[in-house]
Formats: structure tokens, sequence, C-alpha cells
């Protein structure tokens, strides 16, 4: 790998079940880069409240408490971890009660501004492939790669459920389009298309298709191994 790859920033942006985490994964690993899942680093904050009865709709108590859990990310992209004072919670993050509660404490700058240094420091001096909703915009505006990842909402909602163990499409398909809406519509760090950023439209690629085009494109600035 080329020094240049080892510093390199790819930021894949989109909303749930673009497509983002597989993708990702799949580039990182093909690149020799780290990941990092900074859906996985809000869930972690929002289980914490969620365990110590902090009210998710209460934007002060959530400030209040925004600094207290000790939050730490495994970047191997074939091997990620979440560890929130010590306990792994990679499984419980991805839970209904976590999930409902996610975007709302999201919304909150304190929760924003926290979460943001921890990005920064893990993404540190680059080789790594970041997944979320600001990555491009907001966390790493300077990063070499930009993608911005869409795709219908029944195939988002499909692949979500899916992934869930076959959970009811119908259901999964409103809960992703109510996340949506409050991620794209706050006034911190919304979700948006960063500028630069290349749009692709995965509802009639493969996995292995999308994953391609982030190599070719990474290997356009100078990633190629
Ligand atoms: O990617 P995932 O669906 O796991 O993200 C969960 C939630 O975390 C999103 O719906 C959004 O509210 C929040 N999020 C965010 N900014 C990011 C990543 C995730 O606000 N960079």
């Amino acid at each position: 790998m080329t020094s240049q790859a080892r510093s390199i920033v790819i930021a894949v942006d989109g909303p749930s079940g673009s497509g983002k985490s597989s993708t990702s994964r799949g580039t990182a690993a093909k690149l020799g880069l780290r990941y990092l899942d900074t859906g996985a680093m809000f869930r972690a904050m929002t289980w914490w409240m969620l365990e110590h009865g902090v009210d998710v709709h209460d934007a002060d108590a959530v400030t209040a408490a925004a600094g207290r859990p000790e939050i730490v990310s495994g970047t191997d992209p074939l091997a990620p971890t979440i560890v929130v004072d010590g306990t792994d919670v990679a499984v419980a993050i991805r839970g209904d009660a976590v999930t409902g509660a996610v975007s709302p404490v999201s919304a909150v700058p304190a929760v924003r501004s926290r979460l943001l240094e921890l990005q920064r420091a893990v993404i540190g001096e680059g080789g790594i492939v970041v997944e979320g909703r600001d990555i491009g915009s907001v966390v790493w505006p300077q990063a070499e790669v930009k993608v911005y990842l869409t795709a219908d909402p029944a195939a988002r909602a499909a692949r979500r459920a899916l992934e869930e163990g076959g959970s009811d499409v119908a259901a999964t398909q409103e809960s992703l389009l109510a996340r949506d809406k409050i991620d794209s519509g706050r006034a911190t760090a919304p979700l948006t298309m960063p500028e630069g950023a290349h749009h692709i439209d995965t509802t009639d690629f493969t996995l292995d298709e999308v994953i391609g085009q982030l190599v070719a494109l990474s290997e356009a600035v100078g990633a190629a191994r």
C-alpha cells in the first residue's frame, strides 16, 4: 500500500438501508483500510441513555448526559466492535428500542459535538472508510473520496428487514422513512449530499458492483495497493 493509501479518508453518507455498511466494510477490506461506523456510535450513545433512564425526548436531559458514556469503536472492517463503559453493545444497539430512539438523540447538538470529537480522533491520520450521515459535510469535509448512497425506499426496507432476520417490510419502511425525516430536518449536521460527493443510486446494483465503484474512485485518487 502506498503512504497515500494509508492516509486516504473515504466518506460514505446516505440514508438507512442505502447499502452504506456493507459497501463501506467491503471497500475497506478490499483496500486494506480501517472502517468506522458512526451510526453505531449514535446508537451506543442512545443505548446508554435508555439504560440510565434518560428521557430521550428531553433535549436538556440528553445534553446533560452526553459527556458521560465512554464509547470505544473497533475499526477492523471484518470484525468492527462497539463498546460502551466496557460493555459490548454490538447486538443491543440494533434492537427496536435503540432504533426508535436514535434519531431524536442524534439531533441534540451536545451529542453531535461529543461524538464529532471521538470520530475525528479515530479518523486521525486516515487510512479509513467512514460511514454516516454528515461525514463528507461536517466530520471530514476534506475527505479524498466522498460518496452519497441512496436507494428506492422499498429496496432499502427490504434490505434492512432481511438484515434484521425477516422483520415486517412495511413496518421497516415506515421506521426508515420516519428516521430519514428527522435526520434530514434537524438543525445541526442534517443528512445531506455533501459538496463534491459522487451520488450512487444502489437500487439496481449488486453489492460487489457498488464496492467496485468505490474502489475505482479511490484508485483514481491514488489509493491503489
Ligand atoms: O447508520 P444507522 O442507521 O445505524 O444510524 C442510526 C442513526 O444515527 C441515524 O438514523 C441518525 O439519526 C444517526 N446518525 C447521525 N449521524 C451520523 C450517523 C448516524 O445522525 N453520522
